[in-house]
C-alpha cells in the first residue's frame, strides 16, 4: 500500500468533514500536472457524496518544501483542505 498523508476538511453546506488521503509519492515526485484526488463519502444531511480535489505541481512542490498549503474542492469550492507534511 502507498504512503498517504491524511488531512480533513473544514467548511461545507450543513458542515460536515471529509478525509482527504494524499499519496506520499506524489509530494517526493509531483507530477507536472499535479494530481486529482477524491475525498472520502460523507453525509451533508441526507446527501452522501465526495469531492474532487486537484493539487498543482506548484502545491504539491510547497508541501514537499514543509509548506502548509490550502487547497479547495472542485466542485464548488465549499471545502477546503490544509496540507502539510
Ligand atoms: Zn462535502
Amino acid at each position: 500500500m502507498t504512503d498517504t498523508i491524511r488531512c480533513q476538511s473544514t467548511g461545507g453546506l450543513f458542515p460536515h468533514t471529509h478525509a482527504l488521503n494524499i499519496p506520499v509519492d506524489a509530494i517526493n515526485t509531483p507530477p507536472k500536472d499535479g494530481i486529482t484526488l477524491t475525498t472520502s463519502e460523507e453525509y451533508s444531511l441526507i446527501f452522501k457524496h465526495k469531492h474532487q480535489v486537484h493539487i498543482t505541481l506548484d502545491e504539491l512542490i510547497k508541501v514537499n518544501r514543509g509548506e502548509k498549503v490550502s487547497v479547495r474542492d472542485t466542485d464548488k469550492g465549499r471545502h477546503s483542505f490544509v496540507i502539510s507534511t
